[in-house]
């Protein structure tokens, strides 16, 4: 598991918590309106950022650079001189589940007394409910990317629809705070595709919309 990038502070990625974002490399889908397309890969590529500059060696972060990657103990460097200034960790990517290793990082957060919210998109329902078992989530945003006839084409991969469902029915059971969400991309999407969305959310559960925003 490698890092792809650190965005030190956030207002808005974590509700109600003022958090870092860390973005881990790799993910096994394909969207083609990913911001974060230079970490699909699990070994190349940074992120470009426009946050506050980070103290944290290797990991440049100012407005003019990208949040360079880091290895996982400059990451948790990063988080411990963090603590008690910040109140919660994003995990994002990538796709965070699909790394074996990914409780290993997140007992590490955790014991630094960090909420941690995870970013998901849902592809990895097993994985995912080994992690709420172990109580190293306190909020997960999971990506609804298509209505289902369309999932492919948004994933941009052959999209095993069960497993979307299975994440959606273990978030909602889990009593943890949650937020479905779609990014409206323009000419893959249209309102009647969100109407069809808007039906497939659990009742009761949060579901946001968000816009589309051009990587350039
Ligand atoms: S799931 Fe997220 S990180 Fe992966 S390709 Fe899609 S938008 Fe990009």
């Amino acid at each position: 598991m490698e890092i792809g990038g650190i965005e030190p502070f956030t207002l808005t990625d974590f509700p109600g918590k003022v958090a870092a974002v860390i973005f881990l490399r790799g993910c096994n889908f394909s969207c083609p309106f990913c911001h974060n397309s230079s970490l699909i890969s699990k070994t190349s590529g940074h992120l470009s950022s426009t946050s506050e500059s980070s103290d944290i060696p290797g990991v440049k972060g100012d407005n003019q650079s990208g949040l360079e990657s880091g290895s996982i103990e400059q990451c948790l460097e990063f988080l411990q001189g963090r603590r008690g200034r910040l109140q919660g960790v994003v995990i994002s990517g990538g796709e965070p589940t699909i790394h074996g290793d990914l409780s290993d990082l997140l007992q590490e957060i955790k014991e630094m007394d960090f909420a941690v919210k995870l970013d998901t998109n849902g592809s990895q329902p097993d994985h995912l409910l080994k992690l709420i078992e172990k109580g190293l989530l306190d909020f997960i945003a999971m990506d609804i990317k298509a209505p289902w006839h369309k999932y492919d084409q948004l994933s941009g991969v052959k999209t095993d629809i069960s497993r979307i469902k299975r994440s959606m029915q273990i978030i909602t059971e889990s009593g943890l705070p949650h937020l479905f969400r779609t990014t409206m991309v323009p000419d893959l999407l249209d309102q009647e595709d969100i109407q069809e969305i808007t039906l497939l959310i659990p009742e009761g559960s949060p579901y946001k919309v968000q816009p589309y925003r051009d990587p350039s």
